[in-house]
């Protein structure tokens, strides 16, 4: 228990209070420039922590949230678990969600436990699993989730909802429907979530299924559920269902936007109905954005459409985008279709534009650590033990009829990886580690920034019949599982 305030500074307190109450901003600057000046802050005495804390708290409800961290960088330390709490929710609620996660991070490495912060509450702890999910990470997400069983957070809907996509992006999709199934209340975001969830995954009937189940629990889709049932009809590639949902969004009210027209075009796109496809995008009331003309232009690869890909291009590069994936996909398109000539005047021109290729990146989560990994590289303290337990499978993979397609290295390859050996993409040697650290009956789960290539796509199907290990990669395209020599994208990615 702290000392009692003296009594002026009780009343400054209380006036401090007030103002945050009343988002009065400029009043409470000049309070704070009254404190500053009678020696009242910054909170050396832990009398005045209070006052401190509710300057933290009178920051963050007028939108200020790098003032609100200077006051908690001016607390006496250690901060409060209040003081911590306040922190993490003024990032949280201000749009801050990375910070949030940070603030998180270093309230548990200081030894607070979430059960004392008592004002972290749903809205805070669902920010910090969405990050946990935006970077794939799945043991601090669930040592989250860990937390929020404890505070009995984990009933809110919005908590749910986070989990459901952590756990989805982290390639578990069974305990997001678990998540989904045990959660005591939902709301639309958490049926959206284990739609987008069965989406990615590949279950397009558990997602057609569950569009009805929502309805039929009251709840009406809204655009976020288009999109997800969208998502769902092009994994599959399901052409009608994806135009009957298309159709139903105005049966609704809802207008679609720019990314279901994006959807739309890679599903047209994924079937080769490129020139379709192209007459939507000529349709559509708004203008066309990067990710429509992104959409066709790998639909082009895919099915070497050389002259339509020119034209996706060149719209493309005038919505002002600077993605070197368009650059590649074009120069890739050419040389797919033997215009190796308009693959170099391509790739002359990504130079001259000075966009550099994305790196490769894949990453590996065990053990409390993230393992990240290029294309060839020899970084990883274990790399002896990886590339030797890569041969020796290689071995296995190769007497059971796989042949390594070097073509790849030169047709179909995303980012700065086109030049490396194929054999050695950084997606291989995450799963090479993965077969030395992750257990024996526990799947491999890879994350990919850039589109898996086919020659390492079928390398892993046969790397899963020879080993009998389950590997989940996730690339920037959509989820593979893959499982005794095959994948769950049915090779359609
Ligand atoms: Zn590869
Ligand atoms: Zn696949």
């Amino acid at each position: 228990m702290p000392p009692p305030l003296p009594t002026c500074a009780r009343a400054l307190a209380d006036l401090l209070v007030a103002l945050s109450a009343a988002r009065a901003l400029p009043k409470g600057q000049q309070l704070h420039g009254h404190l500053l000046k009678a020696g009242h802050l910054p909170a050396t005495a832990s009398s005045h922590t209070l006052l401190g804390h509710h300057l933290l708290t009178l920051y963050s409800r007028c939108a200020l949230p790098a003032l609100s961290h200077r006051a908690f960088l001016d607390l006496p330390t250690p901060p409060s678990p209040a003081a911590w709490s306040s922190l993490i929710s003024s990032f949280a609620q201000n749009g801050l969600p990375v910070a949030a996660f940070d603030a998180f991070r270093g309230m548990i490495a200081a030894g607070v436990p979430v059960e004392e912060a008592v004002s972290v509450n749903d809205f805070t702890i669902s920010c910090i699993i969405r990050v946990c999910a935006a970077a794939t990470l799945f043991e601090l997400g669930a040592q989250v989730h860990a937390r929020a069983i404890k505070t009995s957070l984990d009933s809110s809907p919005f908590v749910g909802s986070s989990l459901v996509s952590l756990y989805s992006k982290c390639g578990l999709v069974e305990c997001a429907y678990q998540v989904f199934y045990e959660a005591p209340e939902r709301n639309l975001g958490i049926w959206n979530a284990v739609l987008i969830a069965s989406a990615q995954h590949g279950h397009t009937d558990a997602a057609f299924r569950r569009f009805i189940e929502m309805q039929n629990d009251g709840y009406r889709p809204n655009h976020i559920t288009f999109l997800c049932m969208l998502t769902a009809c092009s994994h599959a590639g399901l052409v009608d269902e994806g135009k009957r949902y298309f159709s139903l969004m105005k049966e609704h009210g809802i207008e679609p936007k720019a990314e279901h027209y994006a959807a739309m075009v890679d599903l047209l796109g994924r079937v080769g109905r490129i020139s379709e496809a192209f007459d939507l995008i000529e349709s559509m009331p708004m203008e066309p954005p990067e990710s429509v003309w992104g959409a066709l232009l790998m639909a082009c690869r895919m099915f070497k459409d050389a002259d339509t890909a020119a034209i996706a291009a060149k719209r493309l590069f005038e919505t002002g985008s600077r993605s070197s994936g368009a650059h590649m996909l074009l120069s890739n398109t050419y040389a797919a279709a033997g215009r190796h000539a308009d693959a170099a005047l391509a790739r002359k021109a990504m130079r001259d534009a000075g966009v550099r290729k994305e790196t490769g990146l894949s990453w590996l989560e065990a053990a409390g650590e993230v393992h990240t990994f290029v294309s060839n590289c020899r970084r990883h303290k274990r790399s002896e033990e990886i590339y030797s337990v890569l041969e020796k499978v290689g071995e296995k993979m190769e007497a059971a009829g796989y042949v390594a397609d070097t073509s790849a290295v030169l047709k179909d390859v995303d980012g700065d990886e086109k030049q490396t050996t194929v054999r050695y993409h950084s997606e291989r040697l995450a799963v090479g580690l993965g077969l030395l650290i992750v257990p024996e009956g526990m799947p491999i789960r890879v994350m990919k920034n850039l589109r898996v290539c086919d020659d390492c796509h079928n390398a892993i199907k046969y790397l899963t019949k020879c080993t009998g290990r389950v590997v989940i990669l996730r690339d920037n395209r959509r989820f593979h599982h893959f499982k005794d020599g095959a994948c769950s994208c049915g090779d359609f990615w």
